[in-house]
């Protein structure tokens, strides 16, 4: 029985459990890796690390306040807070976001060495329409930094790659995954998903011998 049994479908305390069972299910958060944040009226609320992220429950998560101040605790005080936490507030503190996902989706690792550039590049593929703000014939680039041995340590390239790529919402960490976000969930589970989906439609051309981001010849290739 969970200690918060009148939740609105829509609070992050239901949001967050449900989400993360689908993620996993999708591979994005296999072995306890991933993770999933939502801000809502200054609170942030965050899934626990090290834990079965399609386990989680209601009263697993933390609640900070925007000073990153923990003002929710999980019950289980064996819970642990994310070294993700400073990544998530990257995009929080300088997007404006209001829910951020890391995946360590397979497709998204793979993206990462399709090339040794700081960019994954892709055009001229439907779903690129569900990226804000993009259409069918741009060229889109989001950025990939280099991973590190500790998560906390991506904070500054991160922040330095969100700078320089303000027209996209997640950056690739190389051989690790990616991290995306939106206004609201809606448009942070919306942006990953079509990502996702790039980045496999991106591995999917290169074996074909064709490039996601080159514009195609007459021919349509
Ligand atoms: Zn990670």
């Amino acid at each position: 029985m969970s200690e918060f049994p009148h939740l609105a479908e829509e609070h992050p305390r239901t949001l967050i459990p449900a989400l993360c069972k689908q993620f996993y299910h999708q591979g994005w958060f296999t072995g306890t890796g991933g993770g999933i944040s939502i801000c809502q009226r200054d609170r942030v609320y965050l899934a626990p690390t090290g834990v079965q992220k399609e386990r989680i429950r209601s009263e697993d998560l933390f609640v900070l306040d925007r000073a990153r101040n923990v003002v929710e605790a999980p019950i289980d005080e064996h819970l642990r807070l994310t070294a993700c936490l400073p990544l998530f507030y990257n995009a929080y503190d300088t997007r404006g976001a209001g829910a951020v996902l890391h995946s360590h989706s397979r497709h998204a690792v793979m993206a990462t060495l399709l090339s040794d550039e700081p960019v994954f590049r892709v055009t001229h593929l439907e779903m690129i329409k569900g990226l804000r703000g993009k259409g069918y014939h741009d060229v889109v680039e989001i950025p990939i930094i280099e991973n590190t041995a500790h998560e906390c340590d991506l904070t500054a390239s991160m922040a330095d790659a969100m700078a320089r790529h303000p027209d996209v919402d997640a950056v690739l960490v190389r051989r690790h995954g990616v991290y995306v976000w939106g206004r609201d969930w809606r448009e942070a589970k919306a942006q990953a998903e079509c990502l996702d989906y790039l980045f496999a439609a991106a591995i999917d051309m290169r074996r074909l011998g064709l490039d996601a981001g080159a514009t195609p010849t007459a021919g349509g290739r």
